[in-house]
């Protein structure tokens, strides 16, 4: 049931009003590059938001238009008159969602997902230990290679896009301390994510061992939970405002020197639990106190003095920028400045690195056909650079990209930047 906050939960007028229609995000946006469809533009998006804030009903075609949008904030990065574009589009997505009814089906699918699925570890394992028999019984092998998944049309394709399932799952680390390696120079919280506990367990490590390594107690702290990413991109913001009050109670009486994620989808929401909770007197202070907090893996570690005791990496990477990184939260050289430090490791740029893969938190799901169209494009920047290893700092990306070796690429091995560094830290220990 939405929350006495959903009032505020609509394009602000002063929000839209800074769009002064000038055009030069145009070529910016994914979907516009795609389709060339003015519609489909950061400025034509706007402007059906503007026609709706002054009475226009909402119409199929406008949530259409609204929900082709990869909220992937490139246009953000290319407007000069500073328009907010990512909290335009999440709250036209909530306007939507708190003025539409959808039929029962996606009503029932929203709510199994969002309100359960997503907040439930018991669920979420369920699934889990599921996604692993189809993996484990050699099923998954056989669907992807011998192309059956082709004649499964979307179904097929959404296969692609699975996530792993990786036991041991990362849930049993939730509540416990790391300590760290040598002196200790923080403290630190870490948020494991939801799926990511099943999906990206091995990550979840490889963050704790590099913080560690790099002198911090890490704290995966109890009571935490799904950051609310998803359903903030989904117009579900009461179930987010929910997500992120739990997310503040559980971490802000810690009095860490910092509040780590590995997930820049993640990251660029938890850095605005204060725009999500600006309305709410129990926690708009909280919220602010926490969201100056959060801080990327990679932006952490290249903003301190980093541990250079790494066993050299003989290999060439690429990066791809994470949209919520680059454009949500304005982070480019630290993920860079990281794979630099590795030794051996030649880095070699890709063409648009900073353009969406098709990710874009379940987006691929639900506009798959746009999304596999933006990462055949992606797929053609990567391989153009000869480099055998992807990098990028959001499991989500992980996932497209993976799916776009398999469909497009050239064997590359696809990594979070802080895999790398886990790599390199080991192969100095075992030298
Ligand atoms: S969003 Fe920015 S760049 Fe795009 S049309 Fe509006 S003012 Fe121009
Ligand atoms: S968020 Fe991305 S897809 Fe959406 S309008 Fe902006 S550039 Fe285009």
């Amino acid at each position: 049931m939405a929350d006495s906050f959903v009032l505020f939960d609509r394009p602000q007028q002063a929000d839209l009003d800074r769009c002064v229609h000038c055009g030069l995000c145009l070529n910016a946006c994914p979907t516009y590059r795609e389709l060339g469809v003015e519609m489909d533009s950061p400025r034509g998006r706007i402007y059906q938001m503007v026609q709706v804030a002054n009475g226009a009903p909402v119409s199929p075609s406008y949530i259409e238009h609204i929900e082709l949008c990869l909220a992937c904030r490139a246009c953000e990065s290319a407007c000069p008159s500073g328009v907010q574009y990512g909290r335009l589009v999440e709250a036209a997505r909530a306007d939507i969602q708190n003025r539409m009814d959808r039929p029962l089906p996606a009503r029932l699918v929203r709510r199994l997902v969002f309100e359960r699925l997503l907040q439930s570890p018991r669920m979420m394992t369920t699934a889990g230990v599921m996604a692993y028999l189809y993996q484990a019984s050699g099923v998954q092998k056989v669907v992807r290679g011998s192309g059956l998944w082709k004649l499964l049309g979307k179904l097929g394709r959404l296969e692609q896009l699975a996530p792993p399932a990786e036991p041991p799952f990362f849930f049993s680390s939730i509540g416990k301390t790391f300590p760290a390696e040598g002196t200790r120079r923080y403290r630190v919280a870490l948020l494991a994510g939801c799926i990511a506990n099943v999906s990206f367990a091995r990550l979840n490590e490889a963050t704790v061992r590099v913080l560690q390594r790099n002198g911090c107690e890490v704290v995966v702290p109890a009571g935490q939970g799904c950051c609310g990413a998803l359903h903030v991109h989904a117009g579900m913001r009461t179930e987010a405002r929910k997500l992120a009050r739990a997310n503040i109670d559980a971490v802000l009486p810690g009095g860490f020197d910092a509040v780590i994620t590995n997930a820049a989808g993640c990251g660029s929401t938890l850095k605005e639990y204060h725009d999500l909770l600006e309305h709410d007197p129990a926690y708009a202070e909280k919220a602010r106190s926490f969201s100056v907090m959060v801080k990327d893996v990679n932006e952490f570690l290249a903003s301190i003095e980093l541990n250079p005791a790494m066993g050299p990496l003989k290999v060439q990477v690429t990066y791809q920028d994470s949209c919520h990184l680059a454009h949500g939260q304005k982070i480019r050289a630290a993920p860079r400045r990281l794979l630099a430090a590795v030794p051996g490791l030649q880095f070699r740029e890709m063409p648009l690195s900073d353009l969406c893969c098709g990710s874009a938190g379940i987006y691929n799901v639900l506009e798959n056909e746009m999304a596999m169209s933006v990462l055949e494009k992606k797929m053609q920047s990567v391989n153009s650079t000869g480099a055998e290893v992807i990098a990028t700092a959001n499991p989500g990306c992980m996932l497209q990209l993976e799916a776009g070796v398999r469909l497009h690429g050239r064997r590359q091995r696809v990594v979070h930047v802080v895999e790398i560094l886990d790599e390199a830290y080991r192969n100095k220990a075992a030298g």
